[in-house]
């Protein structure tokens, strides 16, 4: 039963790519993945004029079978886009983020959302992956400017100053005046700019959604509740209008540290989790268990472009998920992406353009998005600690009122254009 909602084929979408593919042979811009960021970014530069391909590796457009969750930052710039009523229309919005702690089962804060579209002007939501990139993919495949392309691996970049060069796995290559790298954590694009790799944190997470009537209890259905705990936490919301029910399971695995090949197994995770509390306890064998992915971020980089070729999404700015926030700085990076590449358009540009295009990309974003990478970091930190750290964050929190958000503006504030 699982399966079945495991995965959302896009069924209706990918089949009108393949019916589209093969239009039009030139694109101003190639964008490398077609995930969130790779998608955005496309409709972001298609609605300012400019005209796209993007190349996907996967037979098909798809994303794993769990919850997102979309603060400010990121619905604001769907809703600029006229996408925001579509996405709402499966979404769910919770009424507070509420933190417990996983072994005592003591309430430690929580976040009103009930404001928060008035404070910063636009929603808190959550929604199923699918959900998102079938309402991107169906604005790209309705947009004559972008081409969509999938079972396309590009294998190499080559900037030659007046134009880019791609190549992929199938032999097939192509001319674009701009590179736009949205390729994901492993990005083949990065490596022209960084030799570094992927730094994995030794946490692991197990996630899915399963319907709602699988879980024995859930903590609330209006809310995004998030357990944490020495070196673990579960977080659970409902998707769907409560059709379905989201949850993440995270923990550090001692086998990593030990240097064990198989590490963050199913009995690892009831191990690691055996002290929590009953709620949490009681959620565990509803967790999907036949796929685990290992918890990887990157140092911030200095730059994310070079001439004719740039990064965005998780390509640019990989981080900890402990903010939620890796989609929706890849939706920052589209809606600048729009702004910027959006003044060359039509234009034939230059080396010169495009990199000025470039540059501005990257003075209103790579700031922001390196400190929301850093402080993510910090973020798993303070939910993982164990001790007498445990209690005095505990404390902290408790004292926290539910509608300060002093230290959440520079996050799902608007920032100056
Ligand atoms: C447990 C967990 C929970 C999270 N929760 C949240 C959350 O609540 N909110 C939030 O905002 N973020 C969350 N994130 C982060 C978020 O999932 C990512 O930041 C986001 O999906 C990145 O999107 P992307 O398009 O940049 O990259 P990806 O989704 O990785 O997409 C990259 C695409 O590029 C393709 N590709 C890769 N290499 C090539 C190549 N060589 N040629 C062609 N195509 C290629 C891939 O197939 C893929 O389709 C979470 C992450 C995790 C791990």
């Amino acid at each position: 039963m699982h399966e079945s909602v495991a995965y959302h084929p896009l069924v209706a979408a990918n089949s009108a790519v393949q019916e589209r593919s093969k239009e039009g042979d030139q694109a101003d811009v190639v964008i490398v993945g077609g995930g969130i960021g790779g998608l955005a970014t496309a409709y972001a530069l298609a609605c300012m004029g400019v005209t796209v391909r993007v190349l996907e590796r996967a037979a098909e457009f798809a994303e794993i079978g769990a919850g997102l969750q979309l603060a400010p930052n990121a619905t604001r710039i769907l809703r600029r886009f006229d996408l925001l009523d579509d996405v709402r229309a499966t979404a769910v919005a919770p009424r507070r983020l509420v933190g417990m702690n996983a072994v005592t089962g003591d309430l430690l804060t929580t976040l009103d959302l009930d404001d928060v579209e008035e404070r910063y002007g636009a929603p808190y939501i959550v929604t199923h992956r699918s959900d998102l990139l079938d309402v991107l993919l169906a604005r790209c495949v309705a947009e004559p400017s972008i081409i969509l392309e999938t079972g396309k691996q590009v294998t190499a970049i080559a900037d030659h100053g007046d134009s880019v060069q791609i190549d992929c796995a199938d032999g097939t290559g192509y001319s674009t005046g701009a590179v736009l790298g949205a390729d994901g954590l492993t990005s083949t694009t990065r490596s022209l700019f960084s030799d570094d790799e992927p730094i994995c944190s030794g946490y692991v997470a197990y996630r899915g959604a399963v319907p709602v009537q699988d879980v024995a209890r859930h903590a609330s259905l209006d809310d995004v509740v998030i357990w944490i705990g020495p070196g673990l936490h579960l977080v659970q919301y409902p998707l769907r209008g409560g059709e379905l029910y989201n949850q993440v399971a995270v923990f550090r695995s001692d086998e990593f540290a030990a240097g064990k090949t198989d590490w963050g197994t199913p009995e690892e995770l009831d191990r690691r989790f055996a002290d929590t509390c009953k709620p949490v306890q009681d959620a565990l064998p509803s967790l999907l268990r036949d796929r685990r992915w290992a918890m990887s971020d990157r140092l911030p980089l200095r730059r994310w472009s070079a001439g004719r070729v740039a990064l965005l999404g998780d390509a640019a700015h990989p981080m900890l998920q402990y903010l939620a926030q890796g989609a929706c700085q890849a939706i920052e990076d589209s809606e600048v992406l729009g702004d910027t590449l959006g003044q060359v358009a039509g234009k034939q540009p230059s080396t010169a353009m495009v990199t000025e295009a470039f540059a501005e990309y990257e003075r209103l974003r790579l700031e922001q998005a390196s400190t929301v990478q850093r402080t993510a970091r910090v973020w798993g930190d303070i939910w993982h600690v164990d001790g007498i750290a445990m209690t005095l964050r505990d404390e902290a929190f408790q004292l926290r009122d539910p509608d300060d958000f002093r230290r959440i503006d520079w996050l799902y504030g608007e920032r100056p254009a």
